[in-house]
């Protein structure tokens, strides 16, 4: 069963990789973006885990929806209500339990990946995070391990498309051929995850 622990340990987690990983992730927002996709999630995770541990909310549902908060309130640009959507609502889903198992999880954060997907009007094949986060569920029945590898999977399949939203729908044909920077952070995400599950 996965408890609070675990859910801090997921954003936590996310929080050190978004560190290691964002130069590389403001780099790839540079020829279809505005080169702030690192700095954004940077900033936005780590107020996540000062958060977090000051004010340590005791559910799983409570440190997704605290987590969720947090970035909206602090990352700029289309990725922060984004994410903290998909947090938030997946945190919501995850309603007061103590503990949830990964079944919990999986539907959950099918609740908050189609919050993202209304919110932001992308499905998959656009071009976005929406690419690496729908394997990553669809997999995540399997494993967390299953589901590192499909977001990483679909992560790199976003290099061929051509955006259909954000700011890199604005190059048209001209944003082929480039990783796409959100689904990049996304399969960090759920890397983390796995690397929480010690997977
Ligand atoms: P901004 O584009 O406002 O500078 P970021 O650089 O932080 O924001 O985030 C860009 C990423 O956000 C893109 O790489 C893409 O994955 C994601 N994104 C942008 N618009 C959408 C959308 N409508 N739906 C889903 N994801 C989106
Ligand atoms: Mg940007
Ligand atoms: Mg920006």
């Amino acid at each position: 069963m996965l408890d609070a622990d675990f859910f801090r340990r997921w954003m936590t987690a996310t929080a050190a990789s978004v560190d290691r990983e964002a130069e590389r992730l403001t780099a790839l927002d540079s020829p279809i973006g505005d080169a702030d996709h690192g700095s954004n999630l940077q900033r936005g995770f780590r107020a996540v885990a000062a958060t977090l541990e000051k004010e340590a909310p005791q559910t799983p549902g409570a440190v997704l929806m605290l987590a969720g908060r947090q970035l909206i309130s602090t990352v700029g640009g289309a990725s922060g209500p984004l994410y903290g959507t998909l947090l938030r609502r997946t945190g919501k889903a995850l309603g007061d339990a103590a503990e949830v198992d990964a079944q919990g999880l999986a539907d959950a954060l099918r609740t908050g990946v189609d919050a993202v997907m209304q919110l932001g009007g992308a499905a998959p094949g656009d071009k976005t995070m929406i690419d690496a986060l729908v394997p990553a569920v669809d997999a995540l029945g399997e494993s967390f391990a299953a589901a590192r590898t499909a977001a990483e999977e679909g992560a790199l399949a976003t290099t061929p498309l051509q955006a259909r939203k954000g700011r890199a729908s604005y190059l048209g044909e001209r944003s082929i051929g480039h990783q796409d920077p959100g689904a990049t952070s996304s399969a960090l995400l759920i890397a983390a995850l796995a690397e929480a599950a010690g997977e």
